[in-house]
């Protein structure tokens, strides 16, 4: 046995234990039938790469792995699934440019994530490993296609795309970045992408629209991804009106206008069509100007929805000839083609009311359009504060509404509009239906056959999978095909319904398909009869913690959407995935971007591994650097820190040891080891459980420190000296397992400290220690208050109801019942009425 910390050896004979002895795989069937609780854990699956992980992925996976090795030292039935999004773009545009297969090169790069994941030491159940790419998981993704398919919720449509010319494919809203580019094509020298119409398929995520929304207050998740979701969908209540036309022979047409702001009607003085507007079409050739108009129209095309809703200087074009006409106030209006609106919101057309609304302000007064007062404070009023403050606001009209304030205005207004039969109230989204097809190779193939006589025709599910052929060429075909289409062997196939001549669907599904359901595939990983166990999701689902630093929509909405989809189906047993999900920041690069291997800047954990610091430091360094909430830049000093750290650890119980008393036994002479052991046990315990590990670090470091001067005054003649260190050494297993088994065994433990080995902490021994307890009123946070560690119930409510602005919350209400969460929550809950 060495005297020196030796991080190589200890964690390559750690690894390998852990590796024979399985300690971290688990029978999700057997644990089925258990009363004991579940943990269900993990990062956000890894898109294998041949620049491999780095630092910063580190952390994705070692946050989920304290929890889960913390939970099993509790005791708890843990499962820590690994797998890889081997699907993609990346892969295949480096076979064009190498000609090396996406076979070739993602088994080559998963090999090397998989050499990189186990130095670092994660505790994943490596036995149920899954891939995407493979045919034994995309069967099943083909298959939820399917089911999705026969419950009307996939369906091909003909529509405008964006195009990225670069990537030869279709690409979804959230592709598009600001500047109208492409996500994988954004830098200055890349195009913009452009529209291109073809015929897709689609998921129908609009039909759970309101359910999703309805349920994300509720979830435990990080409030900005909450935020971030409820944006997404963007739900708005508001009222259709009808306007009528005049002009052009528009006389039979009417144009719908959605609008939240109603009240602001008698302001409105011109209409504004997005250039995709149908009308836009059927109008302009008739209209004097009709070639400018499709020029324009043209032009608008190019430019995302972000980078026309940005723009800051407003464009447009006059529909010369046409006119509509404002119900209220008999105004005959301009009507413009303009792109800062939007197709996608609405109708695709705007009542304009330059008097409060900045956008419809700054385009009249370009174009020397009227603008009327609408309030009697006769300036602009943004609606915002119109909507805030509408009893501060008068209607100012020459009719009978004239001097309503606001509230009552819109009331009026939508009953006069209403009983003239041309307004409705409606419920308007942003979020389109997910579009699925990409035209490219390297994805899982959509299972649809094409018949002259019969149609789209689902795969039967016995044919699947429908494999992806091998082929040479990946070059789209460049006329908006997938370069499957090329693959004519494969793709002339017999209808499944009537046996003729039919062609397969040569696109492939978006990446995000594959990821939306993996949280169920990790249950029944290699199941070759189903998707999923639903005896075995019973007991499994959902999944209690799932963090990631990206994809804060499009993902977990998908996610979210197949999940409820198949909870409706009852092959689920919750229709959330995610009970928690925690959206960690990011580390940045030393200089302060981000990590990217294309500015040569990326760290490699492995060579800061081999460098001789070991896992274990850059685990603690990742964890004791800041909350994991906080973005950091990468500290060079850090590592080597850590690994002083985790020294000093060592030598220390190599010195209690060596120096030991032959004789154990005897009594204490005061508490104070077994003090502070206990109140490092139970700071570390919940500052695991709150995320907060850098505080739980920081605790363990400080009960170093102690124990250096004890050791300095005693030389370890306390017999208190073995359970305390061995307390530490348990605390310390989450973030540096490898270590920390090793400390275990030198300590003269033969089992493992990764399992069933939380200490148990003594109330008795934490009297004088405090805490920090956050108190609701309500299940809102109101406050907090110190209390001791080991307070009472009825100590810590006395002490809560004391404090301001708790008290002023709970005077004059009775409280029905308090919920105390010992050392984490106080919530009081009042009496309704
Ligand atoms: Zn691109
Ligand atoms: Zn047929």
């Amino acid at each position: 046995m060495s005297d020196k910390y030796q991080p190589l050896e200890v964690e390559a004979k750690w690894q390998r234990v852990w590796e024979e002895e399985k300690d971290y795989a688990i029978d999700l069937q057997v644990a089925v039938g258990s009363k004991q609780p579940k943990f269900y854990a993990f990062g956000m699956f890894s898109y294998p790469s041949g620049a491999g992980i780095h630092v910063g992925h580190v952390k994705n996976f070692t946050l989920p792995d304290v929890l889960l090795r913390y939970r099993r030292q509790k005791g708890d039935l843990v499962y820590a699934p690994v797998g890889f999004d081997a699907f993609g773009l990346p892969a295949e545009n480096f076979a064009l440019k190498t000609g090396t297969s996406p076979q070739a090169s993602t088994a080559k790069a998963i090999a090397n994530y998989v050499r990189q994941y186990k130095a670092c030491g994660f505790s994943f159940d490596w036995s149920k490993v899954i891939y995407t790419n493979r045919p034994d998981y995309y069967r099943w993704t083909q298959w939820c296609f399917l089911q999705l398919h026969k419950a009307g919720m996939a369906y091909q449509k003909e529509s405008s795309q964006w195009w990225c010319g670069a990537c030869q494919t279709i690409l979804a809203d959230e592709q598009v970045n600001g500047a109208g580019k492409c996500w994988r094509h954004d830098g200055a020298d890349d195009p913009p992408v452009s529209r291109k119409s073809l015929k897709q398929w689609f998921f129908k995520i609009t039909d759970y629209a309101d359910e999703i929304l309805e349920a994300t207050p509720g979830l435990d998740w990080t409030e900005q991804v909450k935020a971030a979701q409820e944006n997404h969908i963007g739900r708005s209540e508001g009222t259709e009106v009808r306007f009528s036309l005049k002009g052009l022979g528009s006389e039979e047409r009417s144009l719908e206008v959605f609008t939240t702001a109603l009240d602001t009607i008698y302001g409105a003085t011109f209409m504004v069509l997005a250039p995709e507007h149908p009308l836009v079409e059927e109008l302009a050739n008739s209209a004097g100007n009709g070639a400018e108009i499709a020029e324009y129209a043209r032009g608008a095309a190019t430019k995302s929805e972000v980078a026309r809703q940005q723009a800051r200087v407003k464009t447009g074009v006059e529909v010369d000839g046409l006119k509509a006409v404002n119900p209220l106030t008999g105004m005959e209006m301009p009507v413009w083609v303009a792109d800062y609106v939007l197709a996608g919101y609405g109708t695709g057309a705007i009542m304009a009311v330059p008097g409060a609304d900045e956008r419809d302000m700054e385009f009249a007064e370009k174009y020397g359009l009227p603008i009327i007062w609408t309030t009697k404070d006769r300036r602009f009023v943004a609606y915002k504060d119109i909507r805030e403050n509408p009893k501060d606001h008068l209607l100012a009209t020459d009719d009978d509404l004239d001097g309503l304030d606001m509230a009552a205005a819109k009331e009026a207004i939508f009953k006069k509009l209403k009983s003239a039969k041309i307004a409705e109230k409606k419920i308007n989204y942003r979020l389109r239906d997910w579009l699925i097809s990409r035209q490219r190779y390297w994805g899982a193939p959509i299972p649809i056959v094409f018949c002259g006589k019969c149609g789209a025709v689902p795969v039967r599910e016995a044919d699947l999978p429908v494999e992806l052929p091998e082929i040479e060429d990946y070059q789209p075909a460049g006329d908006g095909r997938s370069p499957l289409a090329k693959a004519e062997e494969w793709v002339n196939t017999a209808c499944p319904k009537c046996g003729g001549p039919g062609r397969r669907e040569t696109d492939t599904m978006d990446t995000y398909v594959c990821s939306s359901w993996y949280q169920m595939r990790y249950l029944s990983a290699g199941d070759g009869d189903q998707a999923w166990d639903p005896a075995v999701a019973g007991k499994w689902f959902p999944v209690d913690f799932y963090n990631g630093a990206d994809h804060a929509t499009a993902h977990l909405l998908y996610a979210r959407f197949f999940s409820r989809f198949f909870y409706k189906k009852g092959l689920l047993p919750t229709p959330e995935p995610f009970s928690r999900m925690y959206f960690h920041a990011k580390i940045l690069s030393p200089s302060g971007g981000a990590f990217s291997k294309s500015k040569g800047n990326v760290i490699d954990p492995l060579e800061l591994i081999q460098q001789g610091y070991g896992a274990d430091a850059l685990r603690v360094y990742i964890c004791s650097v800041a909350p994991p909430d906080m973005e950091v830049t990468w500290d060079h000093n850090g590592v080597p820190a850590a690994w002083r750290f985790l020294n000093r650890v060592f030598a220390l119980v190599d010195d209690y040891l060596k120096n030991k008393p032959v004789k154990t036994g005897g009594s204490t002479a005061d508490d104070g080891l077994l003090r502070a052991a206990h109140r490092c046990v139970a700071k570390s315990g919940r500052d695991i459980e709150r995320l907060k590990f850098n505080t739980a670090l920081a605790a363990q470091m400080e009960l170093v420190n102690f124990l250096y001067k004890r050791a300095s005054e005693d030389n370890f003649a306390d017999p208190a000296w073995q359970p305390c260190l061995e307390s530490l050494v348990q605390v310390l297993a989450p973030f540096a397992p490898h270590l920390a088994s090793e400390l275990w065994q030198r300590l003269g433990r033969m089992d493992s400290v990764n399992l069933n080995h939380w200490p148990e902490v003594d109330q008795a021994y934490l009297k004088d220690e405090t805490i920090t307890l956050p108190i609701q009123v309500n299940g809102r946070l109101r406050g907090q208050v110190e209390v001791s560690a080991a307070a009472s119930e009825e100590a810590a409510t006395a002490a809560a109801a004391a404090v301001e602005p708790v008290a002023k919350y709970l005077s004059g209400s009775a409280v029905e019942r308090v919920l105390y969460v010992p050392g984490k929550i106080i919530n009081f809950v009042l009496r309704k009425g």
